[in-house]
């Protein structure tokens, strides 16, 4: 890529808050280092660290000190995978201040992607391994350790995620956050309806769209979080453009969920997605909006220690 390569323009002041470039179980297409060295040559002004394994704010304030002067703002988190803690206070908590002194914690603290009953019932898993996940029940009603952890998260003003639950799920998640304090929220609505996609950016929560879904990825078993490989469904760029637009490109946040060895480096992912957005009629400022603004109000971008 260089600097005339199409879309290269939508690059500059970007910000991807979702890649898998930390170390992982399968192939890597970059590592957190040359993650970070693309996405300062595109101009990009953020890259969001997302770790299936472990929490990554480590990991973010290691290429901080490292690559800080490049400009690019690195940002970690946890995802409360059982193998990074679980669903605790404990995991959570320890996420929050993990990193090279104030400021390097995590921006953001996830429930399960995949440890989740709404995606191990898609992925087959054995009713043993269903009995373990999380959800919220038909009720509504938050679990007690989430609305702590939501307590600690609006505490730290950092971001809650939820993870890969249900839209249903997603809902009540972001309503019950909104209810304790929680101002800053995440959900990854690909998969939505829009009716839930409105419901959920109603209470000021944003709701993401990644490039991931759209790709060869996931016509292949890819191992996500243990030896188990699994495929998903891919969307068109069609289904997901309804679904943008529901959730409006005030509250709509776009990423690559990039890094697994089959699909280009994050920064080529996303400049592919946001040309894609292009020609499905989305405008310059609705996409520089959703690749910029959005993510970095959400994740404090400029906020890092000096
Ligand atoms: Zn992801």
């Amino acid at each position: 890529m260089n600097r005339s390569t199409p879309g290269m323009a939508y690059l500059r002041g970007a910000v991807d808050c979702h890649t898998h470039v930390c170390p992982h179980l399968n192939g890597r297409s970059v590592t957190v280092f040359e993650a970070t060295r693309q996405a300062a040559e595109a101009g990009m002004r953020g890259l969001g660290l997302m770790d299936n394994f472990g929490n990554s704010s480590g990991f973010a304030a290691l290429a901080m000190a490292e690559l800080g002067h490049l400009g690019v703002e690195v940002f970690g988190g946890i995802i409360m995978q059982p193998v990074a803690g679980g669903v605790t206070v404990e995991a959570a908590r320890t996420a929050l201040g993990y990193g090279y002194g104030p400021g390097t914690g995590a921006r953001f603290v996830s429930l399960p992607t995949h440890h989740t009953r709404h995606v191990a019932e898609r992925e087959g898993r054995s009713p043993a391994y269903l009995e373990t996940t999380f959800s919220v029940p038909r009720s509504g009603k938050v679990p007690d350790v989430v609305l702590a952890i939501m307590d600690l998260v609006a505490e730290a003003n950092a971001v809650f995620d939820c993870g890969h639950v249900s839209g249903r799920e997603a809902v009540a998640l972001v309503e019950e956050g909104r209810r304790r304090g929680v101002t800053r929220l995440r959900t990854h609505a690909a998969r939505y309806a829009e009716d839930e996609i409105r419901a959920i950016v109603a209470t000021g929560a944003y709701a993401e769209f990644s490039f991931f879904v759209l790709t060869h990825a996931t016509q292949v078993g890819l191992t996500h979080v243990d030896q188990e490989k699994h495929r998903s469904s891919g969307l068109t760029i069609q289904d997901m453009a309804p679904k943008i637009r529901a959730a409006t490109a005030e509250r709509a946040i776009v990423s690559s969920d990039a890094g697994v060895f089959l699909l280009p480096p994050p920064v080529e992912a996303f400049r592919e997605f946001l040309l894609l957005l292009a020609s499905e009629g989305f405008g310059d400022d609705e996409i520089r909006s959703m690749s910029a603004v959005n993510p970095a109000a959400l994740f404090r971008i400029g906020s890092a220690a000096p």
